[in-house]
């Protein structure tokens, strides 16, 4: 384990912002992190695979890059196996060996960029199924004490894109490994108007769970930005929820207005909507600006700096703020440290 000091982030974060961590280490064990842990550089930020976050300034104290790995079958049952995952490990290559070991359930989650262990810090989710559905446990250790914890489903506090983590917990461990129940029974999940439309396409009738993930492979490849090719953290922005009450003013307003009522009574609206009401869908703002394919997502066009990406934001914010009375907070971590 070798500690590297002022280490560009570029290529350590999607939105490929330059800044430079002070002391950064690459951990792939839980003894490394107690080393990284007794260095003393404080604070200490985690870092997976930097596809949720916009780093606006140089990270002080110490930035630990996870990088544990390990893929294996705990316990087997007859209808459902429990894996045990590094949380160094490739969401999507976990996916794909899910599917090849008969194990179902993470198909709908196909091609999310990150790593496991950074999983459930925002209950992922993607066309109609969360993490937490499949989510048994994780043990994380504290990052002051060094202290193991395991945390199981109802410890994670988990909502919409939110957890424990996220809130009460932030900053405060390192999530090490991660351990799913997956079904051994091919039950699908196609609910999602999308999935379905692309089924059709691909004539399919009696979808697989692979055919599931290969469906969600195309959509997400023909609808979302490569970090690669175009630096981007994904949908910047929650879908906020807003009022029954305030619901009904907004559409008497905007009689075209989207929506999903929800269980809870309240009525989420997609943020892309609202943000290309205001205009901004395919704005750019000097190095920044909104994909042109989704106004949820924030592009960096090449040069823009953490700041510049977060001042295009908050004008969005702003933006959709007067033009609807609705406030959109940020789904990624935006760090000031
Ligand atoms: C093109 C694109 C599409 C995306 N699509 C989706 C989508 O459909 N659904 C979705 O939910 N998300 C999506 N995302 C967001 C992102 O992929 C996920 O949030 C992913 O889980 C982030 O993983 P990461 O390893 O890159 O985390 P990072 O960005 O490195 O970290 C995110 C946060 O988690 C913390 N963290 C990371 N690892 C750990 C750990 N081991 N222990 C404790 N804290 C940790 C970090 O400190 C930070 O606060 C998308 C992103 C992109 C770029």
């Amino acid at each position: 384990m070798k500690i590297q000091t002022n280490k560009s982030l570029k290529l350590y974060n999607t939105f490929g912002v330059n800044v430079s961590a002070a002391n950064f280490i690459e951990v792939k064990s839980d003894q490394d992190i107690q080393q990284a842990i007794q260095l003393n550089h404080q604070p200490i930020f985690v870092l997976g695979g930097g596809s949720n976050l916009l780093l606006t300034k140089d990270p002080k104290g110490l930035v630990i890059k996870n990088s544990i790995a390990g893929r294996k079958v705990v316990r087997s049952f007859k209808q459902s196996h429990y894996v045990k995952v590094g949380g160094g490990e490739n969401w999507h290559d976990l996916v794909v060996w899910t599917l090849k070991k008969g194990l179902y359930g993470l198909e709908n989650l196909s091609l999310i960029p990150g790593t496991v262990g950074a999983a459930p810090v925002q209950n992922i989710g993607a066309y109609g199924v969360e993490l937490e559905q499949v989510f048994h446990k994780l043990q994380a250790i504290h990052l002051e004490t060094g202290k193991r914890k395991t945390f199981f489903k109802k410890d994670c506090q988990f909502g919409y894109r939110n957890s424990i983590f996220k809130n009460e917990l932030r900053n405060q461990y390192i999530i090490t490994n991660v351990w799913f129940k997956l079904s051994t029974i091919k039950k699908v999940n196609i609910r999602y108007g999308a999935i379905q439309d692309t089924l059709m396409k691909m004539k399919i009738k009696n979808p697989t769970p692979k055919h599931i993930s290969n469906a969600v492979i195309q959509i997400r490849q023909s609808k979302l930005p490569d970090p690669a090719k175009l630096g981007n953290s994904g949908s910047f922005f929650k879908n906020p929820e807003v009022s029954k009450k305030k619901f009904n003013k907004l559409k008497k307003q905007f009689p075209n207005i989207k929506f999903y009522p929800l269980d809870n009574g309240k009525v989420k609206i997609p943020a892309a909507w609202l943000i290309e009401q205001c205009g901004w869908k395919g704005k750019r703002v000097g190095n920044t600006g909104t994909y042109q394919h989704h106004a949820l997502i924030i592009v960096n066009h090449g040069k823009a700096s953490g700041k510049e990406i977060m001042s295009c934001a908050k004008q969005i914010q702003k933006a959709v703020k007067k033009k609807f009375g609705v406030l959109i907070e940020p789904e990624i971590r935006v760090d000031f440290l």
